[in-house]
C-alpha cells in the first residue's frame, strides 16, 4: 500500500462519506449495516498504475466461501482519480469496491447487477474516458496514420505491426 498523503487522506475520506450516504438511499442496500464498510482503511495505487482503477485487498486466511467487510485489509483508487474532474467516476468506483467488500467476489452478473444499481447512469462512459487518460499519461511513443491522421498513445513502438482501426492503413511510430 502507498500512504496516503495528507490532502489524499481528505479526499478518500470525502469520497467515502459520499458512496456511503448515496448506498443508504439505494433499494439494494436497504438491508446493509454500512457502519462496517465505513472502518474499511481507504488507500491510493502507485501513480504510474495504468490497469486498475480501484482494488480490494482481502486479509491473509480469510474463508473466502464467507467474506464480510471485516475481511477486507484495505481499499485502494487511483491517486488520479482523486482530481476533482473524476469525482463522479471515483464514487462509482468506490460502490464497486464497496460490493467486493460486502462479499461479491467476483465480477459475475450479479456483481454486475449491484453495480449497475449505481445512480450515476455515466459511469462506463466516464470509465473509457479514465482509461483513455492514463494511457495517453503514460504514453511514450505515438502510433500515428497518415491516411486518416488518428492518432494512438502507447508505452511502445508498434514497428510496422499495427494498422489503423479506422482506414487500415499501417501505423507510424513517432517518439514523445
Ligand atoms: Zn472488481
Ligand atoms: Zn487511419
Amino acid at each position: 500500500m502507498v500512504k496516503p498523503k495528507p490532502e489524499q487522506k481528505i479526499k478518500l475520506e470525502q469520497l467515502r462519506s459520499i458512496v456511503l450516504d448515496l448506498m443508504q438511499d439505494m433499494e439494494i442496500w436497504s438491508e446493509i449495516d454500512t457502519d462496517e464498510l465505513e472502518k474499511i482503511d481507504l488507500g491510493v495505487l502507485r501513480i504510474n498504475a495504468t490497469q486498475r482503477h480501484g482494488v480490494t485487498r482481502w486479509k491473509k486466511g480469510v474463508d473466502v466461501s464467507n467474506l464480510t467487510p471485516c475481511d477486507v485489509q484495505e481499499i485502494n483508487i487511483h491517486p488520479d482519480l482523486l482530481e476533482e474532474r473524476w469525482n463522479a467516476y471515483a464514487a462509482f468506483v468506490l460502490h464497486h469496491e464497496y460490493i467486493h467488500a460486502l462479499g461479491f467476489r467476483e465480477h459475475d452478473k450479479r456483481f454486475r447487477y449491484l453495480e449497475k444499481s449505481w445512480p450515476g447512469s455515466k459511469a462506463v462512459k466516464h470509465g473509457s474516458e479514465f482509461t483513455e487518460f492514463l494511457r495517453m499519461k503514460n504514453a511514450k511513443w505515438i502510433w500515428s496514420c497518415r491516411t486518416c491522421n488518428k492518432e494512438f498513445p502507447r508505452k511502445k513502438p508498434s514497428k510496422g505491426m499495427y494498422k489503423c482501426r479506422e482506414c487500415n492503413t499501417v501505423l507510424i511510430d513517432n517518439k514523445i
